[in-house]
This record gives C-alpha cells, sequence and structure tokens, in this order.
C-alpha cells in the first residue's frame, strides 16, 4: 500500500495517521522526494483500505500488492516522463536518442561527435569519464577533467550529458556537468551509490546488471525512489546468458515487461546488448518495435581507433543511416 499524503499535512494529521497503522500493525517507510511526500505501508496481509483513505492530511492511499512498490505502475496511472532541461523527454511520445562515445578520449573527438549530433538532430550526448574496466591495465577513462571538457563543448552548443557515476564519493563534483547520472551494469546493485544518488535532483538512467534479474533492477530502481529521486529511467543492456556468438543477449523481452511493470521510462543500449557492430542498427530498430522509450549507442569517428569498445561502434555515416530508418519507423510506429 502506498499512501501519499497532502503536501499541506499538519504535524497532528501525521501524527494520527502513524498513530492509526501502528494500532492496525502496519509497518511504514516515509517516502520524500523532489516532487511528493509518500508512505510506503508493508501489510502482512490484505486490508481495508478504506479505514486509512478517511484519515485527514492523506490525497491518495493506492493497494500496491507486490514487491515493488514506487516504481510499480500498480499505483501509479500516468507514466513517468523524464524532461531533460527543456532538451528532450525521456518516455514521451518520440524515442530519446543517447549518442556518443563509449569513453570521452579528448577534446577534439567531443567535437566532432557533437557536430555530428546536431546534424542528426540528436539533444543527448553519451561518454564515459570513469569506466568500469575488466581489465586494471586498460584505460579507465578522464575522469572530472574530461568531464569538464565534455561540458564545456555540450553547453556550447546545447547538448545535455550522460556520464557514468561509479562510487558516491563522484557525484557532488560531477553534478555542474551531468544531466543524466549512468549507473553501470556493474554497480548495478551498489546500494550505498543508488542511496547516494536518491539524494540528488538530477535524473538517474540504471543499467540492468550482468545477470541482472527484471526484478532486481526494479529494486535497483526502487533503491533510489525510496531515497527520494523519482527521476529514474531503466536500461536493458544485455545480460550475461550461454550463448557465446554475440558479447552479451540482448533481452528486448524485457522492454514491454518492464513497461508493464513499472510506470519508469525504459531504454534499450544495443551496443553493449549484442557487442557486435555490424548487428547494432538492427537491435537498436528492435528495440524500438519492442516500445523502447530511448536508445543509449556508442558511436565514434573512428571506432576501430576508439579508447574502448570500438567492436560495438557505429561510425559516424551507420549512426546517420540509422537515425533515417530510426525516422521512417517511428513514424509507422506512431
Ligand atoms: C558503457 O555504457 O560504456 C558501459 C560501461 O556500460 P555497461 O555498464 O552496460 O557495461
Ligand atoms: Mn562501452
Amino acid at each position: 500500500m502506498i499512501i501519499q499524503f497532502n503536501l499541506n499535512i499538519s504535524q497532528s494529521q501525521r501524527n494520527a495517521i502513524d498513530a492509526t497503522l501502528v494500532r492496525l500493525n502496519i509497518p511504514f517507510y516515509d517516502v520524500k522526494t523532489q516532487l511528493a511526500h509518500y508512505l510506503v505501508c508493508t501489510p502482512s496481509s490484505d486490508f481495508d483500505i478504506r479505514r486509512i483513505g478517511e484519515l485527514e492530511g492523506i490525497l491518495d492511499v493506492h493497494r500496491v500488492n507486490g514487491t515493488h512498490k514506487m516504481v510499480s505502475s500498480k499505483w501509479k496511472v500516468n507514466k513517468t516522463i523524464i524532461d531533460i532541461n527543456g532538451r528532450i523527454q525521456i518516455g514521451g511520445n518520440q524515442v530519446a536518442i543517447m549518442a556518443g562515445p563509449c569513453s570521452i578520449e579528448s577534446e577534439d573527438q567531443i567535437i566532432k561527435t557533437v557536430e555530428h549530433l546536431k546534424k542528426q538532430g540528436v539533444k543527448m550526448m553519451r561518454g564515459g569519464v570513469y569506466k568500469p574496466r575488466t581489465s586494471p591495465y586498460s584505460f579507465r577513462g578522464m575522469g572530472i577533467e574530461g568531464l569538464k571538457l565534455f561540458y564545456e563543448v555540450c553547453q556550447a552548443n546545447d547538448i545535455g550529458i550522460i556520464t557514468e557515476v561509479m562510487e558516491a564519493g563522484q557525484i557532488e563534483q560531477m553534478m555542474p556537468y551531468t544531466d543524466i547520472f549512468q549507473v553501470g551494469a556493474r554497480n548495478s546493485q551498489n546500494f550505498n551509490l543508488l542511496d547516494a544518488l536518491g539524494e540528488i535532483d538530477k535524473p538517474v538512467l540504471i543499467k540492468r546488471g550482468i545477470s541482472g534479474s527484471i526484478d532486481e533492477l526494479l529494486y535497483s530502481a526502487e533503491y533510489v525512489f525510496k531515497a527520494g529521486n523519482e527521476k529514474l529511467i531503466l536500461c536493458e543492456r544485455g545480460i550475461r546468458t550461454f550463448e557465446k556468438a554475440y558479447r552479451n543477449t540482448l533481452d528486448l523481452n524485457a522492454v514491454p515487461i518492464l513497461k508493464e511493470k513499472s510506470h519508469l521510462p525504459v531504454v534499450v543500449d544495443p551496443s553493449h546488448g549484442i557487442g557486435l557492430r555490424q548487428h547494432v542498427a538492427t537491435m537498436a530498430l528492435a528495440s524500438i518495435a519492442a516500445g523502447a522509450d530511448g536508445l543509449l549507442l556508442e558511436i565514434h569517428e573512428t571506432p576501430e581507433l576508439a579508447a574502448t569498445d570500438g567492436q560495438q561502434t557505429l561510425d559516424f555515416s551507420e549512426f546517420e543511416k540509422l537515425i533515417k530508418k530510426i525516422n521512417e519507423l517511428q513514424q509507422i510506429l506512431n
């Protein structure tokens, strides 16, 4: 059960609600976000929610069975739409495109990518400056100085930034330069990081864990929401299976299932999802057909020279062709 308070609830009204829940032996947890104030209640058995709904100070009471609460579609009738500084919306009518290199490498690379994105009408650029790498000897990103460069160029060209945060201690320094914080697959269940991202007023995109279930992804989002941040985006990026013919198995089943279970927008990353450059565009289109609200794509002027993930990165002309197809597909689907 989710109780939504009136924003101007008085202390005595609140005390009366708490006292009623205690009397009914119902555990409850405060969830205060930038937008609203809720109580998540976890009664052990069904009961008549009218006993609560009639109390003063309450805007609404929702019956939400099942394990996920705040991220569940069972209580929120309207889908969540994440507005990125008026540039784009994620979860609205248009598929949101976020594209850029796996890693930020140089100012020149940023400038060239931004120019290309602008030509394609793309408003969000991705690029990692903190890179989670399997081997400690691989390139681990340019760090905060790289993010500042990234920001300077994007700011001058009205392009938003999505970039990965790897630990809670990085959030504060990244804040002025980041529009969407990406939680990578490896950190999908870093609960301290998720708690910390709950305290900020910026959108968070959470990737599914490498061997993460759909339930686990929803719980990760529940962590951030419970800690106070409703601006959440879920991302399917492929999971590890027995199949070795491609890097990951892009689980497009997850798209309709997540959208059924949750009110949050669902984005797909086909670059990591299949890990093979020649098939990324096909899977990008398949993602849209499956209902994705957006795409996260790796692109580079010269993928063969990319510092990271070149094997799954589209070059500029491949990306341009894909954008045309995406536009055509969207017209058919709308
Ligand atoms: C990335 O987006 O470059 C990345 C490291 O993704 P993932 O966490 O999905 O592996
Ligand atoms: Mn990558």
